[in-house]
């Protein structure tokens, strides 16, 4: 036997490639601004809210091909959507609604929470509320403010949310000039409670700490301006958590040919339009590496009646 052995000829091991790493099965959240070019707070002081309805609109365009990136990636998201774009089109809600897609409030007409008195707040948050429950077939509970603009200064926006039965929000970011919010300080969702109310669920944006650096990995400007390489070593360490990483970006972040608006400042520009070409490319590359659902997916319980601080799914 031994013999035989020996003679058998020398076979050397195939080489084997390095196994790609397997998705990670935890489920995170991907959330959409659902809104157009020349809504967003960056092109704020160039572009008057009259100018709005000359102007090129984009989403029948951006849409229907994000859309076909999370089919092809068999994805759900949450859309905070504008109610203007509700009213302007109607058919993308729908279709929103058929695909699965979980639908909430971006407000109605992006206007950001410390330039709106609480009665106009309120007036906005009911306007898109019931246009989007109006095409859509499910409630609308969820919130995120325009630039992330609540903050301890606009906490009175948490009782209002309360009142009109939304139970979760999505509007803290704690980076940079918006790390002061002092409503969720930590970087998981938390409960923001209100005496005699009642509470909402905060889902702040995903802050890593990569090589030793805060980095800002949620998405939109950054999403693009960062490597994409230290995103994903982002999302691996709060998966390895057990937490879910909260991303989001906008249906005018796919648009290299959207409009230019030659009349915003250098930095406007740079913010807006840097390597728009990239972003789609980006967003495949990380749906095919990490599970992504909508917030509903991963944090409604079913059980309770309630979005939870902890995932379901
Ligand atoms: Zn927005």
């Amino acid at each position: 036997m031994n013999v035989a052995l020996q003679e058998a000829p020398l076979v050397r091991p195939p080489q084997i490639a390095p196994i790609k790493e397997a998705p990670t099965t935890l489920m995170n959240a991907l959330t959409i601004d659902l809104e157009e070019w020349f809504h967003v707070t960056n092109f704020e002081g160039v572009i008057k809210r009259r100018e709005w309805p000359g102007l090129e609109t984009r989403v029948q365009e951006t849409m229907p091909r994000l859309l076909d990136v999370l089919d092809e990636f068999n994805t759900k998201a949450t859309f905070f959507t504008l109610g203007w774009v509700a009213r302007e089109f109607p058919w993308i809600i729908k279709r929103l609604e058929a695909s699965g897609h979980e639908i909430a409030s971006h407000g109605d007409e992006h206007k950001l929470l410390v330039n709106q008195t609480p009665k106009q707040f309120r007036d906005q948050l009911v306007r898109s509320r019931d246009v989007l429950e109006q095409l859509a077939q499910q409630p609308v509970v969820g919130h995120r403010a325009p630039s992330y603009s609540l903050r301890w200064s606009t906490r009175w926006a948490v009782d209002i949310m309360i009142e009109e039965g939304f139970l979760y929000d999505s509007s803290v970011f704690p980076f940079g000039p918006r790390k002061e919010s002092r409503l969720c300080s930590s970087r998981v969702p938390c409960m923001l409670d209100v005496q005699g109310l009642g509470s909402l669920t905060e889902y702040p944006l995903s802050i890593e700490k990569v090589y030793g650096v805060d980095l800002p990995i949620a998405g939109g400007g950054y999403f693009r301006f960062l490597p994409l390489n230290l995103i994903k070593q982002g999302i691996k360490q709060i998966n390895e958590r057990g937490q879910r990483y909260i991303m989001y970006l906008h249906p005018w972040e796919i648009d290299p040919d959207q409009p230019r608006v030659h009349k915003a400042s250098w930095l406007a520009k740079f913010r807006h339009y840097h390597q728009l070409h990239k972003t789609e490319d980006k967003l495949r590359e990380l749906l095919s590496e990490f599970q992504f659902g909508s917030i509903r997916d991963i944090f409604w319980s079913e059980e309770k009646q309630k979005y939870l601080t902890h995932a379901q799914n």
